[in-house]
């Protein structure tokens, strides 16, 4: 092969290489960025700022009613994302959604032990009171996964919790809500 032509090879594969290298860039500086705005919460798990700050108020909050918030899961990053997707797809670990399609990975999605379900006490507690912090469930068949979503999470009436119950009123176990996604 002549000079002039090896030269221009070289060129041809620089302009084709160089973009792919550049887009990988992008995208682990993306990546990296998004996980500087998550904050630690409790137990050592993490949450995006504004829904980390949120939750706390509401764990100490639940805690002057008697009630522990345990966290299971936040914050998950794109690879343990993938990790649990792919469990999920070969039958061996509960619903997970598809990398990028779970709040966890934006980390405004908190898994909290809520014991038997929606009778528990801390489950009731959360039906009743997380809305005013812009919590609520999104998954029907998940009474643990709850999400920050401030602005489409209506606020209760005055003198009413989040499910329309008077506040002085001895609480009734609260009725399943929701949608089917995957978590
Ligand atoms: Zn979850």
């Amino acid at each position: 092969m002549s000079v002039p032509l090896l030269r221009w090879g070289l060129v041809l594969l620089v302009c084709l290489l160089a973009p792919a290298g550049f887009a990988k860039d992008v995208k682990v500086r993306k990546a990296k960025a998004k996980a500087s705005r998550m904050v630690r919460i409790h137990g050592g798990h993490r949450m995006h700022r504004d829904a980390a700050a949120a939750f706390e108020r509401m764990t100490a909050e639940a805690r002057e009613s008697g009630r522990t918030l345990l966290v299971t899961s936040a914050w998950r990053s794109y690879r343990q994302q993938h990790y649990l997707w792919r469990l999920y797809r070969k039958g061996l670990g509960p619903k997970a959604a598809r990398p990028g399609r779970s709040n966890h990975n934006r980390g405004l999605a908190v898994d909290l032990v809520v014991g038997s379900g929606l009778e528990s006490p801390t489950y009731l507690w959360l039906a009743g009171n997380a809305c005013r912090f812009g919590f609520r469930r999104t998954v029907a068949s998940e009474p643990w996964h709850w999400e920050y979503r401030p602005r489409s999470t209506p606020k209760p009436r005055d003198g009413e919790d989040c499910l329309g119950r008077p506040l002085d009123v001895e609480q009734e176990p609260a009725p399943a809500v929701v949608r089917t996604d995957a978590s």
